[in-house]
């Protein structure tokens, strides 16, 4: 390994890679693999970097919950004081079920259905990101059949290249993702005429592993732009939420600090009175977590040798699904030359590999950290090839709390039936 770790409370100790105060191996032994290991220094340390750099400024880090929506990661942000940004009336569920306050949870999403309205309607969530001219009159009956005024901001799209992967580029004209720039201004006045909606502020997110601050400030200047259009129309926006979005280091990428990242926006609200919200998910999580697993077989070739895991991409789907790159280490490395191995899944699917052309100095049997795997993990896990879905843990200084039992097979059967 070239560069240093990438998750901060990783530490390289006598008995091998120790996170926080308790070594991985301890963890392998006693949960068995493949496992998510959570930091909670460093889940806490990403939000106050967040809360460090908002200072004094009237503002809210609502936590995007699709990252990894696990009940524990949930509680120590609810703890931290996080609002929350969900997508889903299951995230809902899981953030009340996390102890989080209702008052500061956000709704994004473009297909919000009845139910999830009605849902959030009835917890008393503090704002719907509303995302077309159709849901805003589908909230407005719902709110109506309930005797209730919904608080809405509309997603605005500002039509800016956040120069990232394009699958996760969402501020472009061309995606599904929010209203257009232009119809904005139509969409807050007939806002303003419908009874059971209360305009609350403005929303944007232009992409995700943003690792450059231009493009959010260029969104920022078109956002505040519309704000003081509305304003002179006597619409009044209590809050303006600027998304989420901010990048990680995978590999060697440099992504700005929350307050390199912030100090460009901060500086176009100086002198304004609205709340500031942020929506981030990767940057909060990401590098807080690592899967643990074990190599099953090492299986050498002509071409290429194999190392076989006991983790696939249905455990972590980043690599197959977006060519992503996580780094590899061995958890306590041999003294062997090293040897350059494929780092690959049980799964049948050539597209089942969690890293290329790693060199690892390992045998079978040893354990392997895939690093900065907090985010979009084990919420995007799936059951594929029946496996059960990895057991996660959060390490909070010595002490190691299970966050999620290892599934079973009596859970992956579970609601299914033969014909009778
Ligand atoms: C996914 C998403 C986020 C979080 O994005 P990150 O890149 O993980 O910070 C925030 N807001 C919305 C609307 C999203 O869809």
């Amino acid at each position: 390994m070239t560069t240093a770790l990438p998750v901060p409370t990783l530490n390289v100790g006598p008995a091998g890679l120790t996170l926080e105060g308790v070594a991985l191996a301890d963890i392998a032994e006693r949960f068995g693999t493949p496992t998510y290991v959570y930091s909670r220094a460093a889940l806490t340390a990403a939000y106050e970097a967040y809360q460090q750099a908002l200072g004094q400024r009237k503002a809210l880090v609502c936590y995007a919950v699709k990252a990894n929506s696990s009940l524990g990661i949930l509680s120590v942000f609810a703890r931290l004081g996080a609002g929350f940004d969900i997508v889903s009336g299951g995230e809902l569920a899981r953030v009340l079920a996390a102890g989080g306050d209702a008052g500061k949870v956000i709704f994004s999403g473009v297909g919000k259905t009845r139910d999830e309205m009605r849902y959030a309607l009835e917890a008393g969530i503090g704002c719907f990101n509303v995302e077309s001219a159709a849901e805003l009159d589908r909230l407005n009956e719902v709110a109506a059949s309930m005797g209730k005024r919904a608080p809405i901001a509309f997603r605005v799209n500002p039509d800016v290249n956040p120069n990232t992967h394009p699958y996760i580029s969402t501020g472009l004209r061309s995606n599904k993702f929010g209203v257009a720039f232009t119809e904005a201004l139509d969409l807050y006045r007939k806002a303003a005429t419908l009874p059971h909606i209360e305009i609350s502020g403005i929303d944007c997110h232009i992409g995700s592993q943003l690792l450059d601050p231009a493009p959010m400030a260029e969104a920022t200047d078109k956002i505040l732009g519309l704000v003081d259009k509305l304003a002179s129309e006597g619409v009044k926006l209590d809050h303006i939420d600027l998304g989420g979005g901010l990048g990680i280091r995978y590999r060697d990428e440099e992504p700005p600090t929350p307050t390199e990242y912030l100090k460009p926006l901060l500086e176009r609200f100086a002198g304004r009175d609205e709340a500031l919200c942020f929506e981030p998910g990767r940057s909060l999580v990401g590098n807080a977590g690592l899967l643990l697993t074990r190599i099953e077989y090492l299986k050498p070739g002509v071409e290429k040798n194999f190392a076989i895991i006991d983790a696939a991409m249905n455990d972590l789907a980043r690599p197959a699904l977006y060519d992503a790159y996580h780094e590899i280490v061995a958890v306590a490395p041999r003294k062997l030359p090293t040897t350059r191995y494929e780092v690959v899944g049980p799964i049948c699917e050539s597209g089942d590999f969690l890293g290329h052309d790693r060199d690892l100095a390992v045998d079978t049997g040893d354990l392997l950290a895939i690093l900065s795997a907090g985010a979009y993990g084990m919420t995007m896990s799936s059951n594929y090839n029946t496996r059960p879905r990895a057991a996660e843990v959060l390490v909070d200084g010595d002490t190691v709390h299970v966050i999620r039992e290892r599934e079973t097979l009596e859970h992956l059967l579970m609601g299914e039936r033969p014909l009778p």
